[in-house]
């Protein structure tokens, strides 16, 4: 997906539904990290506002922005948080989890060997069979069809290479790979926080 595209689907969402009469499920807080990035791209770091408004109490999080919809409580009227900054820094990990999930993230939802996005499932590179482990650098994403074609052969065997060598990625690079895949849901308040490198880019 092009830069371009998310700006505009972000500019969609930015003119939803009037804020006042937002349902309260549709209100969860965007979870910036204490140095005001987020925790994650995809998939995003969001909280119920319960939760949320809870960390407020506890003094866990500062508040960077609201929605304009309000909680009443019998002693106070509050405003909903839509972007909330940890107060102590969360250090990401330097390598993320090895899951199915992940291995589809950094093959960017295709398959690798034909670049298909549909009926996705996992290969083997070397086949189990030959000694093939289950690890970054021997699976990759690949479609139905494909993983049919290459059966128990080595990619030199059935002729088809992958188009990109598969790796163990660091969590930089599955979060860089997250950016191109905006999430379902974006309040406006989100924007500048979750594409504000994009635009300086332009
Ligand atoms: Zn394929």
């Amino acid at each position: 997906m092009f830069k371009s595209d998310l700006i505009d689907q972000a500019a969609r969402f930015r003119s939803a539904d009037g804020d006042p009469i937002r349902k309260l499920e549709s209100c969860p807080a965007l979870v910036l990290n204490a140095d005001y990035t987020p925790l994650s791209y995809y998939p995003l770091s969001v909280w119920p506002w319960q939760t949320a408004i809870k960390a407020i109490f506890l003094e866990r999080v500062d508040v960077v922005a609201n929605y304009d919809r309000l909680v009443h409580s019998p002693s106070l009227d509050m405003q909903i948080p839509s972007v909330i900054a940890l107060r102590q820094y969360v250090r990401p990990s330097e390598f993320p989890a090895f899951t199915r999930f992940n291995v589809f993230l950094r093959d960017r939802f295709t398959c690798q060997y034909c670049g298909s996005p549909q009926h996705l499932t996992f290969d083997h590179v070397v086949p189990r069979r030959l000694g093939g482990k289950t690890t970054w650098e021997n699976i990759l994403t690949a479609c139905a069809p494909c993983n049919m074609r290459k059966g128990g052969c080595t990619p030199a065997q059935a002729h088809m290479q992958p188009l990109v060598r598969p790796i163990r990625p660091t969590s930089w690079q599955l979060q860089q790979q997250g950016k191109s895949f905006p999430p379902n849901y974006l309040h406006e308040t989100w924007r500048d926080w979750l594409y504000w490198d994009i635009e300086l880019e332009e």
